[in-house]
């Protein structure tokens, strides 16, 4: 079968700009999909130290905003990061009905890949600190990204045969495609891609903005009810043009088209139903691996978990807090926000907290009432809670690495990576059943000896509570945690195993 020529689009992309799961799910999709197959002369050649080594051999373009924070950073002399101008694609002017804008495409190799990100150098727009901002023109941002993309592809005259957009930044790309740019024959059989990686930020707009984006003229095909409130969604109107949807895990899929995780878009999926297909994200082993991961100082594998003991001695000397190795080491690496489910530690933790002789280790950031929650915790109990406020990937490593337990009881997930990267660095997780926890973390039973983890059903403290009793009945049988965690460990949640999927799902619209 002929390689597919792939734009894969999004605000966020590992390790240039990342605030979740979105830019890791970008880089590991992006490089293997453009990785040589097995076999192939290219492939012949070895991969990079730590990189799988099969992948799919297709023609793969990512296309991504030049934040101020990839910029600076291609500035320095000792970046990593050179990116250079692409020829045929420079200082080209997009027309927007109020004024044109500018931007030039700057390109740089996915790192370890042969794929080029095209960077859409726009300083008006992107020359900010932050990768999303309260702004005014926050939907010219991102409606500036899909005609970018768009505007490239023509002036190099190269026909996806699919772009494949994600989340609500890149929403109007397939309604684009459809009136803007249909005359455009170079674009007769490219079709769209629209996956879903979190529902709950769906690109809400006043309705005067869509005269400011280009589409004031396209009413009819933005979705009705919300025009009727002032209002029209990115994510809503790709999803009513896209030619097909997906997201994130399987049970996520199906949640979504109810009223109580769908956000007010279930019935607009439910009618879409049978375009919507769930596939779990994969996991990068070439990034999150702890027997080569450069981020950690001790190196294991599930036959010799000697150096987990010994990460957990370095995080728990980091967090400054004292090590005992028979006490339990709880992580947290997060976005602090409601749907993480923190709340549910208010009226369970500081039980265990007061009881148990435990740690607890936390890095994330968001929304305060959490963060100052956290930090009550910490001068609570400074021997036994360690906290770290902001965005600190080496530090998520270290959490990973040397906890015992991770701690993830979401109140919705439409996939998450924490855990799954958790299970491979032999770090059991706690998590709540929904969306793509449930795909991944199966029961631990102490009888059979099966199971990566710990699960729980009702979104209550209580709920919460009973399971972390149950890890602790677990945690003093080593033995049996000893299986635990090899279990884990041993689970393949790789891009090898989840990316086939993907290549299915673009053949069959492709086919379609
Ligand atoms: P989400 O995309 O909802 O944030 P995921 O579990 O899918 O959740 O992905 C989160 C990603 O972001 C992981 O790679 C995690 O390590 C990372 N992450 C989250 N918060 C932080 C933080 N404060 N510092 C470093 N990495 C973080």
């Amino acid at each position: 079968m002929r390689p597919l020529r792939i734009c894969l689009v999004a605000s966020e992309l590992a390790p240039f700009a990342k605030t979740g799961g979105l830019a890791d799910v970008l880089l590991g999709l992006g490089r293997w999909l453009g990785r040589k197959p097995k076999g192939s002369a290219a492939a012949a050649a070895a991969p990079p130290a730590g990189a799988p080594s099969a992948g799919a051999g297709h023609d793969v373009r990512v296309f991504v905003p030049f934040y101020k924070r990839i910029a600076d950073s291609a500035l320095k002399a000792d970046s990593a990061l050179k990116t250079v101008p692409l020829p045929g694609a420079q200082n080209i002017d997009v027309r927007f009905p109020q004024r044109s804008i500018r931007f030039s495409i700057r390109v740089a190799p996915l790192p370890q890949s042969d794929v080029l990100v095209h960077f859409v150098d726009c300083p008006e727009l992107y020359g900010r600190p932050e990768i999303y901002t309260n702004e005014g023109d926050e939907a010219l941002r991102f409606a500036m990204l899909s005609r970018a993309v768009l505007e490239t592809c023509q002036r190099l005259q190269w026909s996806p045969d699919l772009v494949h957009c994600n989340d609500w930044h890149t929403g109007l790309l397939p309604l684009y495609l459809r009136t803007v740019y249909a005359w455009d024959r170079l674009f007769a059989n490219t079709k769209t891609l629209l996956s879903i990686h979190n529902i709950g930020y769906q690109g809400f707009f006043p309705e005067s903005q869509l005269d400011t984006i280009g589409l004031g003229d396209q009413r009819a095909h933005v979705h009705h009810g919300d025009l009727r409130n002032g209002t029209f969604s990115f994510l809503k109107t790709g999803v009513l043009h896209a030619t097909r949807l997906s997201t994130v895990s399987i049970t996520y899929a199906k949640e979504i088209q109810t009223s109580e995780y769908g956000m007010g878009m279930e019935e607009l999926l439910r009618t879409r139903s049978q375009d919507l297909l769930g596939i779990v994200n994969g996991v990068d082993y070439g990034e999150w691996n702890p027997s080569s991961d450069p981020l950690i100082p001790h190196h294991f594998d599930a036959n010799n978990l000697a150096g987990k003991s010994r990460m957990k001695a370095a995080l728990l000397s980091r967090m400054q807090l004292p090590h005992d190795p028979r006490a339990p080491v709880f992580g947290v690496v997060s976005r602090l926000t409601a749907q993480k489910g923190f709340e549910l530690f208010a009226d369970s933790i500081p039980v265990f907290l007061q009881r148990e002789d435990m740690r607890l280790c936390v890095l994330g950031s968001g929304e305060s009432e959490h963060e100052k929650y956290f930090q009550w915790l910490r001068d609570t109990w400074p021997k036994k809670v360690g906290i770290y406020r902001g965005f600190q990937e080496e530090l998520a490593h270290w959490i990973e690495a040397g906890s015992d337990v991770f701690l993830m009881p979401s109140r919705f997930e439409p996939c998450g990576l924490n855990q799954m990267y958790s299970l491979r660095y032999g770090t059991p997780p706690v998590v709540r059943r929904t969306g793509g926890l449930a795909d991944t973390v199966e029961p631990w039973n102490p009888t059979t000896q099966t199971g990566t983890g710990f699960l729980f059903d009702e979104y209550s403290s209580q709920a919460l509570a009973g399971t972390l009793d149950w890890v602790f009945r677990n945690w003093r049988d080593q033995r049996g945690w000893q299986q635990l965690i090899k279990n884990g460990m041993q689970r393949d949640f790789s891009w090898e195993r989840q990316g086939p999927e993907y290549v299915a799902l673009y053949r069959s619209i492709l086919g379609a």
